[in-house]
């Protein structure tokens, strides 16, 4: 069935590779049997629902994730729509990253309980995949009555994860993709325009965001796939570079972060040039030092993390 559906993908105009990609996330995906499960021949249940959907695919050109509502991040199922982006698979450094400065920040006897913001959540996906892979903290609330948690652990570290998102609309599928992947205990999600529903005195050890990067005037050059689906919310900055949600963070993070803390950023490029260097001159004059920059496969600059000192 997979082979039939990349056919008629290609047919009606999608290049090999991404018919191929679409073919097996849409047959996996609904019917529930993994790529190996189909090969060797297990009987699908639902054929008709998957061609429906691959010719909704061809006659809208809506991403096949709009049509079947998830996708898949780090392994796991997350709900999408076209409130929120649809999370990249580059986004998994930025919080394989965070989960490792999170684990060694943990190992510090001075450094207490651990917090983490994530500032345009939109899925969840970067604030939930660090809470589930950081499965050895407990969460900072000793109410939620759940086994490991509060004055039952009261000696051992909590994390405390926030994501928060100018769009009420993403907040509610990151909710429900908390509540399926099971993070209530330490993942809170709040409304804010970056730092503005963060309380005054307010501090984390890590601030991470993916935020949008894409300069307005390149608009037009995006993908139709991406420009016409992806909410332009989660997709660009006003400015020329694309910097402006970067210099934002880095002028309010000093406030916002314990000693020695961390942000950590995805970045984009714009005209084939990385974002690393002017975000780094940014972070420069705010004060904190840049302490690794991590390529992505196609060997473009695309987490970046910087300390405060
Ligand atoms: N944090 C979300 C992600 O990485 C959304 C990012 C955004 O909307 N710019 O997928």
């Amino acid at each position: 069935m997979i082979k039939r559906i990349q056919k008629f993908f290609m047919e009606n105009g999608l290049e090999a590779n991404d018919a191929r990609a679409e073919a097996e996330f849409l047959v996996c995906g609904i019917s529930g049997f993994s790529i190996e499960e189909i090969i060797t021949g297990c009987a699908i249940q639902n054929e008709d629902e998957i061609w429906a959907l691959a010719r909704k695919r061809v006659e809208t050109g809506a991403p096949i994730q709009h049509l079947t509502g998830f996708s898949y991040f780090m392994g796991d199922k997350f709900f999408v729509n076209s409130d929120v982006l649809i999370p990249r698979p580059e986004t998994e450094i930025l919080v394989q990253k965070a989960v490792d400065i999170a684990r060694n920040t943990g190992k510090n006897p001075a450094g207490g309980d651990l917090k983490i913001l994530d500032i345009g959540t939109g899925t969840g996906c970067i604030a939930i995949e660090i809470s589930k892979n950081l499965p050895e903290f407990n969460c900072a609330d000793n109410t939620c009555g759940l086994t490991g948690c509060g004055a039952e652990t009261a000696g051992g570290r909590t994390l405390e994860v926030i994501g928060i998102d100018i769009s009420t609309a993403a907040l509610r599928i990151a909710i429900k993709n908390m509540e399926a992947l099971e993070q209530q205990r330490r993942v809170v999600f709040r409304k804010s325009d970056i730092f503005s529903s963060i309380y005054e005195d307010e501090k984390f050890d890590i601030i991470v965001s993916n935020p949008p990067y894409i300069p307005l005037s390149l608009k037009d050059t995006l993908d139709d796939n991406v420009k016409n689906f992806d909410p332009h919310l989660a997709l660009f900055a006003g400015d020329k570079d694309g910097v402006e949600f970067y210099r934002r963070i880095l002028e309010g993070a000093k406030k916002h972060l314990k000693p020695n803390g961390y942000v950590l950023f995805e970045l984009g490029f714009t005209n084939g040039i990385s974002q690393s260097g002017i975000v780094s001159e940014i972070a420069r004059k705010q004060g904190f030092d840049l302490k690794f920059i991590e390529k992505d496969l196609s060997k473009i600059d695309r987490v970046i993390c910087f300390q405060l000192h």
